[in-house]
């Protein structure tokens, strides 16, 4: 991470001093590290007819999002939900990409009456719904078609979007199809192109391999009158997770890729990274609660578990654990393990680190993308706090959610209702 001063210390701010005022678990992000590694991408694409879209789904904080469009980025949507968030956080309509496989009627109607820039469409049946809507509104959606590009982007196959046999986009053949009925929807301007393969994708060559066969379909589209005005080319840029073993795509080399790729289209290039942007800024403060001595092993019981951060659970994903504390001895080997009734609350395995004892702090490294914005109140636990660091302040950006809020929206059902 790039923001982290030695021990405890992240974005000028003491992590061990928070504790006295915001109980663990807590989230707390690098606004400096976003910044940095927003600056990197615009610096890479210098330019370039390009815009980025931030993947709200890493992180929707609104915090987070209020800090993007400072910075002139836009967002990339999933939901409605996630529009409410871009939009509240003061990101411009017009520099919103709704994505999704989804959306409902009504989620097109909510987005083409707020504006949003463009839909990218998954489906035959989405292009006539959007069609469909947005003849209601008496209006033209712009958008794009999303291609499957059958590759394989390397990456664990829950996170890997863009092989045949994935839900996402469709084949180049059906692409064309829906070009060359573009009279049939006259409210849908088909002018796009869309591709997303995967995420935290460590290697150049499956990008090459879609943005290559998006490029040349982009350009026989053209010949053949459809003009293409902007290429979407997702997201995906992987992370360091762990030192020595990830080895991310260099964000030079992938805008060169992208410059030599599309050397020839004369149109908006658009980039929707999620994690790349965010994940190394964020980390998860957890508080060890116990040392439980098992048959075979011994037990690191945190106070964070698989609701707050459920990316190894999930992915089996590796993320770096520091305990704050400084008090010298040997390594030893712990299950990381949280509070939650399930064998999957394991954050490590048999993970080498400094001896631990109870009420120590631990450090939960590279949780700023699909941490908090995952995160459940499964077990009846409370979603967690999120801070926002920034050069020697901190802001609670979310508080924790209190157990009243947790119910809230809930009934003992003493009233039936019948029709
Ligand atoms: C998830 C997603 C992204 C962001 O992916 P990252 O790997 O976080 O960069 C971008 N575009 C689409 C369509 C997505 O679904």
């Amino acid at each position: 991470m790039v923001i982290m001063e030695g021990k405890g210390r992240l974005d000028g701010v003491d992590l061990r001093e928070l504790v006295s005022t915001v109980p663990t678990p807590f989230y707390a992000y690098s606004a400096s590290a976003i910044r940095h590694r927003v600056g990197a991408l615009q610096t890479a694409l210098g330019g370039m007819n390009a815009r980025i879209c931030y993947a709200v789904k890493a992180n929707g904080n609104l915090a987070v999002l209020r800090l993007m469009a400072g910075l002139g980025i836009g967002a990339d949507i999933v939901s409605a939900g996630e529009m409410h968030r871009a939009l509240h956080a003061g990101i411009p309509a017009g520099n919103i990409v709704f994505s999704g496989v989804g959306k409902t009627a009504d989620e097109m109607a909510q987005a083409l009456a707020a504006g949003v820039w463009r839909f990218n469409i998954e489906s035959r049946d989405e292009l006539h719904t959007l069609q469909t809507v947005a003849a209601e509104q008496d209006v033209v959606a712009l958008a794009a078609v999303r291609i499957n590009p059958d590759v394989d982007a390397g990456t664990h196959a829950k996170i890997s979007t863009g092989k045949a046999e994935n839900k996402f986009g469709v084949t180049m053949d059906e692409a064309r199809d829906w070009f060359s009925q573009s009279d049939a929807f006259p409210n849908v301007r088909l002018d796009g192109l869309h591709v997303h393969i995967g995420s935290q994708i460590l290697t150049l060559q499956p990008f090459r391999l879609a943005m290559q066969q998006v490029a040349a379909f982009a350009a026989q589209l053209a010949a053949s009158g459809h003009p293409i005005n902007s290429i979407d080319v997702g997201g995906g840029l992987g992370v360091r997770y762990r030192h020595g073993h990830d080895v991310p795509v260099c964000v030079n080399e992938y805008a060169a890729m992208l410059r030599a790729t599309f050397a020839d289209f004369d149109g908006t290039i658009v980039l929707e990274p999620g994690r790349y942007l965010v994940a190394e800024a964020g980390v998860l403060i957890t508080r060890v609660v116990r040392i439980k001595a098992g048959a075979s092993r011994e037990f690191l019981v945190v106070d964070a578990a698989m609701n707050d951060l459920q990316r190894p659970a999930l992915y089996d994903a590796w993320h770096e654990i520091i305990p704050l504390h400084d008090r010298g001895g040997g390594d030893v080997r712990y299950d990381v393990v949280g509070p939650v009734c399930e064998t999957g609350d394991t954050f490590a395995v048999q993970r080498s680190m400094p001896r631990c004892q109870a009420g120590d702090l631990l450090l939960i490294a590279n949780a700023g993308a699909y941490g908090a914005s995952m995160s459940s109140n499964y077990n009846s636990r409370p979603l967690t706090a999120e801070l926002m660091l920034d050069r020697g302040r901190h802001a609670v950006v979310r508080r924790r959610q209190s157990f009243e809020e947790m119910v809230a929206g809930e009934s003992l059902a003493a009233e039936w209702l019948t029709a």
